[in-house]
C-alpha cells in the first residue's frame, strides 16, 4: 500500500519509484534491447524491449496510477498514442470527435484510418442532444478534449462518458491539456484517456512521447497487444525523462496557472484584444462545467486582436515569449493555429469551427508573469496599424 493520500505525493513516488537492486531514488534507464533467458520454454519476464523495458514499465505503472486507471501504455510520441487506441476499430466502424480537436488527430482519421474505412465526424460536444442523435449503430467511440484546444471549449466529460456508456460505446478522452493533476476523466466514467507527454507531462520541451491509460482488462489485454504489435514505443531514456518531468509537474503547473490566471485577465482588459478564451475566466464558455470537472482553468490561453492590430507584426515583435509549435513547458509559447497546429484542418471547416485567422494561441509559462506580460504589451504596441 502507498504511504501517501495525495496526488502531490503520487507524482513523485507512484509507480514503480525505486530501484529494488541497489536503492536508487530513481528508477535506473534500461539501455537494453534484449534480455538473456534462462533456459528455453521458461518464461521469461523481460523478452525484448519492444514488449516490455523496466523504465517504460516504471513509467506506465506512474501514469496509470495519477489517472487512476488499471493500466497505463506509453508510446513514442502523442500521435503514436492516439493511432494505437484507434486501431482498436475495425474497418465499418466510426469514431465521434470534438470540433477543434487536435489537428494531428483529425488528419490521421481523415487521410489514413479513412483507407481502412474507419470513419470520423466532428460533432459539437458541448450539445449533448445533438450528440446523441449521432450515434449510429456504426459508432464505437466518441473523442473528445476539454478544454479542446485551440478554442478552449469544454465538454462535460461526466455526461459524454454516461452518453458512451448507455450506447455501449468508448469515451476516449485527450487530457493533455490539463493532465491528471488537474483534471481525471476515469473517475468522471471515461473509458481511455490518451496523453500528448511531450506537453505538460515532460514540461521542458525535451522529449517527444504519448501514453495511453484504460480502466478495464479487457482493453487493457487489447492495447499491450496493439503496441507490441504495431512498435510505437518510446525508448527507456525518453521513459526517464517522463518520470523526471512528472515529478515537478504539480509544482509546475501551480506556476503555469497562477501566471495564465493573470495573463488572462491582463488581455481581457487590454483595449487591443478583441476575445480572450480561457476556461478559468467566469464568462467562459462552460467555466461552471470545467469547475466542477478540473481544479481549474489550465495554463493556455487563446486571443483575438482587433483588426488594426497586425498579428504578423505582433508575432516578430515577440522578444521573450517564443513562437513555436507545442505548449506545456516551462518556456512561454505563442502559435498561430490556423497555419501551424491546425493547418491541416480545410480553411472552411477551420471558418466553421471558429479557428480564424486571427486567432494567437498562448502556452503560459513559468518565467515571472511581469516579464510575460511586459513581451506581450510591447509586442501588442509594435503590431498596432
Ligand atoms: C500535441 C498534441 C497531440 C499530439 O502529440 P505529439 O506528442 O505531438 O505526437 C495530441 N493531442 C493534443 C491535445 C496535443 O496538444
Amino acid at each position: 500500500m502507498a504511504n501517501y493520500k495525495n496526488i502531490e505525493s503520487a507524482l513523485i513516488h507512484g509507480g514503480i519509484s525505486t530501484d529494488k537492486f541497489t536503492g536508487a531514488v530513481n528508477v535506473p534507464i534500461y539501455q537494453t534491447s534484449t534480455y538473456q533467458q534462462t533456459g528455453l520454454g521458461e518464461e521469461p519476464k523481460w523478452e525484448y524491449s519492444r514488449t516490455g523495458n523496466p523504465t517504460r514499465a516504471a513509467l506506465e505503472a506512474l501514469i496509470a496510477e495519477l489517472e487512476g486507471g488499471k493500466a497505463g501504455f506509453a508510446f513514442g510520441s502523442g500521435m503514436a498514442a492516439i493511432t494505437a487506441v484507434l486501431s482498436l476499430f475495425e474497418s465499418g466502424d466510426k469514431v465521434l470527435i470534438s470540433s477543434n480537436v487536435y489537428g494531428g488527430t483529425f488528419r490521421v482519421l481523415d487521410k489514413v484510418f479513412s483507407n481502412f474505412n474507419i470513419g470520423y465526424s466532428i460533432e459539437d460536444t458541448t450539445d449533448l442532444a445533438a450528440l446523441e442523435s449521432k450515434i449510429t449503430p456504426e459508432v464505437k467511440a466518441i473523442l473528445v478534449e476539454s478544454p479542446a484546444n485551440p478554442l478552449l471549449t469544454v465538454t462535460d466529460l461526466a455526461a459524454v462518458a454516461a452518453l458512451a456508456k448507455k450506447h455501449g460505446i468508448l469515451s476516449i478522452v485527450d487530457n493533455t491539456f490539463m493532465t491528471p493533476y488537474l483534471q481525471r476523466p476515469i473517475e468522471l466514467g471515461a473509458d481511455i484517456v490518451v496523453h500528448s507527454a511531450t506537453k505538460y507531462l515532460g514540461g521542458h520541451s525535451d522529449v517527444v512521447a504519448g501514453l495511453v491509460v484504460v480502466n478495464d482488462d479487457a482493453l487493457a489485454q487489447k492495447l499491450a497487444f496493439i503496441q507490441n504489435s504495431t512498435g510505437g514505443v518510446p525508448g527507456p531514456f525518453d521513459s526517464f525523462l517522463l518520470i523526471r518531468g512528472i515529478k515537478t509537474l504539480g509544482v509546475r503547473l501551480d506556476r503555469h496557472v497562477e501566471n495564465a490566471e493573470k495573463a488572462a485577465e491582463y488581455l481581457q482588459n487590454h483595449r487591443a484584444v478583441k476575445k480572450v478564451y480561457y476556461p478559468g475566466l467566469p464568462d467562459a464558455q462552460g467555466y461552471e462545467i470545467n469547475k466542477r470537472q478540473a481544479k481549474n482553468g489550465g495554463a493556455m490561453i487563446s486571443f483575438e486582436l482587433y483588426e488594426n492590430y497586425n498579428i504578423k507584426k505582433f508575432f516578430k515583435a515577440l522578444r521573450l515569449v517564443a513562437l513555436a509549435e507545442s505548449l506545456g513547458g516551462v518556456e512561454s509559447l505563442v502559435c498561430h493555429p490556423a497555419s501551424m497546429t491546425h493547418a491541416a484542418i480545410p480553411y472552411e471547416v477551420r471558418q466553421r469551427i471558429g479557428i480564424t485567422d486571427g486567432l494567437i494561441r498562448l502556452s503560459v509559462g513559468i518565467e515571472s508573469i511581469d516579464d510575460i506580460l511586459a513581451d506581450l504589451d510591447q509586442a501588442i504596441a509594435e503590431s498596432e496599424e
